[in-house]
Formats: C-alpha cells, structure tokens, sequence
C-alpha cells in the first residue's frame, strides 16, 4: 500500500512528513518506524492490513476514565513505533518489522469495523498496543468505516506527529490517551530517541479540537522523578490544556532496557498529591491498591465513578454531573 503525507527528493529519494522525524529515504530504505519504506521512488506503508493484537478491552485499559466507563472497546495493533523509548512495555512489536514478526494477521478495514459492530455492547474501536500513528492510512481507512458504521474511534498515541496529518485525523477520531513521558528534552532524546516540543504541539491540537484528551505519564524512579520538572509539567498542563485535564501516573516496572527497580508507591503518592494542587483529576495506574482510582467532585467531594480491579461504577453521576451538587464533570457517559 502506498503511503501518504511524503514528497519526492533528488532521483528516487523522499521524505517521509507523517512525524517530525521526516526521514529521508534512499531507495529501498526503512524509516526510524521501521515500517515505512522507499520503493523505487514510492513511500510504502509496510504495515498495511498486518495485524498483531485484536482484542476487547475494558476502556479503562487504554487508559481512558472520563470517556464512557465501564464500556469495552475493540482494540488493534500492529508493529513498529517511530520513538525507540528504552522502558517500552511492548517492545516486542514496536522495535521490530513486519518481516521479522512472524504472528501478523491480514485484515480489510472493513472486516474488522464489522467485527467491531458485532460485539454486543462494544463502544468501537481502539488503535492501541504499537504506536498507531506509523500505522496511519490502515487506521484511517478503518476509522472513516467505523464512523459510518456509528462506532467511536479512540487512538492510545506517543503524539509524536506531524500538524497536518493530525488535523486530518482528529474529526474521525472521538477520544485521545495521550503519552506525555516527561518535561525535559534531554529525556526525551536519551530515552525515547525523539523530542517533546512536538507532543506538546500535539496536546495543544487536540486540546483545542472538540475530541476528548486524557493524558498519562509513566514515572520512572531517577529519570523523570524530579519534582521541579515534573511541576513545570503539571504548570504546562494546566495553563496550556486546563486544571480539568485527566491525568494517569502510571508505574513503572522494569522492562526492555531499563533495568531500574519499580517506581516505589510511595513515590507515585507524593507524585499523586503534587498534581492535585494543578489538577482536578489525577489518577495512579499499574499500583496494587485501589488507591487513586476513584472520581471525585471537584467541588463537594462526592464519590462519583468508583473502580476496582477493571470492574467500574457510576456511583455519583448524573449523567454528566455530580449527583449531590450539581457540578459539571468532563465526563463522557452514556446518557439515560
Ligand atoms: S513515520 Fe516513520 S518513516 Fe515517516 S518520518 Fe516518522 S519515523 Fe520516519
């Protein structure tokens, strides 16, 4: 399948425009994705229809709380990923190609919308697992399908794209789980082999779109645990995005090349509390407790969604307000 968002260069060579990247590709060379590839002068989307996950989740699994809790989602994904991050959780399918996985599968963007409609109770279909962005005219393809098949689209993203092809996606796009990995550009060289200026251009895109955005962060004990970077970050976020913008500290675990102990959870507590003085909705992920889980009213304090494990209750809401006080909550829920 050819691929979009390039142009052609001196003789055969082009550059990719999909990330800030823009690779420039001698004939028959791969970009930083792995999977985007120079032939003869055509930028290839090697990926294509190649699928490596297909499963229904629960959406709190991506993770998204305000977007329709306690609903499951059909989530897919594929190979490669254009940031090399050393702590990646999946990176037996992000570091690697499509001829090197053995286990892809080849779909039609048409029979996996039809898979997804089939699902009783299904909300419609993630793009999860890898980076889907490397992955952009297979999901974009489904994506324009599943909006006329009346399924939501939700994209789990490093948001590591260039502005023009992420205008292009947000209108078929309803909800984004955003990575936002740190606030340094040293981090985001040494660790991720990118840089963050252009996450933070692609917050403040979605942020002014109408599209849901939650955000997580995942803290790693002495690489982005300092306090005053990480009240910058939540300074940023709140200025830039608004104090009601969700938040997930997530834990981290030692995987790939990162070898650290896990973040302790005392750690991701205090973390938990900083945010709190800029957020009003700030939760904690991968912890062996509840803690950090449930909604609260921002301003009476009112239990409003709890979760447990994966199992999820609208316990205070009505529709989108507190029950008891009757404050607006950036909750998404099905109505009554
Ligand atoms: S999408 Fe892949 S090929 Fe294109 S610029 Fe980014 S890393 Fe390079």
């Amino acid at each position: 399948m050819e691929a979009r968002y390039y142009i052609t260069e001196e003789g055969q060579d082009i550059r990719c425009n999909l990330c800030p990247h823009n690779c420039l590709l001698k004939n028959g060379q791969s970009g930083i994705c792995r999977v985007r590839k120079n032939r003869d002068g055509i930028l290839l989307s090697e990926n294509y229809g190649k699928v490596c996950s297909l499963h229904l989740d629960p959406i709190e699994k991506k993770p998204l709380y305000h977007y329709y809790p306690g609903r499951n989602i059909l989530s897919v994904g594929t190979v490669g990923c254009n940031l090399h991050c050393r702590f990646c959780q999946n990176w037996e399918i992000s570091q690697t190609n499509v001829k090197d996985y053995p286990y892809l599968k080849e779909y039609s963007p048409a029979s996996i919308v039809d898979m997804a409609a089939a699902e009783a109770g299904n909300l419609g279909i993630a793009y999860t697992y890898n980076e889907p962005t490397v992955w952009y005219e297979f999901m974009k393809d489904i994506a324009d399908k599943a909006i006329d098949a009346g399924l939501n689209n939700i994209v789990v993203t490093n948001g590591f794209i260039n502005p023009d092809p992420l205008k292009e996606l947000i209108p078929v796009i309803h909800a984004f789980s955003v990575d936002l990995k740190a606030f340094t550009e040293a981090f985001y060289k040494q660790l991720t082999s990118s840089s963050l200026a252009p996450v933070l251009e692609s917050l403040k895109t979605i942020r002014a779109s109408d599209r849901h955005l939650e955000m997580t962060n995942l803290l790693i004990p002495d690489e982005n645990d300092n306090e005053k970077d990480f009240r910058k970050m939540m300074e940023w976020i709140n200025k830039e995005l608004g104090p009601d913008t969700v938040l997930h500290i997530s834990r981290f675990f030692p995987t790939y090349k990162l070898t650290h102990n896990a973040t302790p959870e005392s750690l991701l507590k205090k973390f938990y509390e900083i945010a709190r003085e800029y957020l009003h909705y700030v939760y904690l992920g991968n912890v062996s407790s509840d803690k950090g889980r449930d909604t609260y009213c921002p301003k009476c304090g009112h239990l409003l969604i709890s979760r447990s494990g994966y199992h999820t209750r609208l316990a205070g809401l009505e529709d989108d307000k507190c029950a008891k006080c009757g404050e607006a909550i950036p909750v998404v829920v099905q109505r009554a």
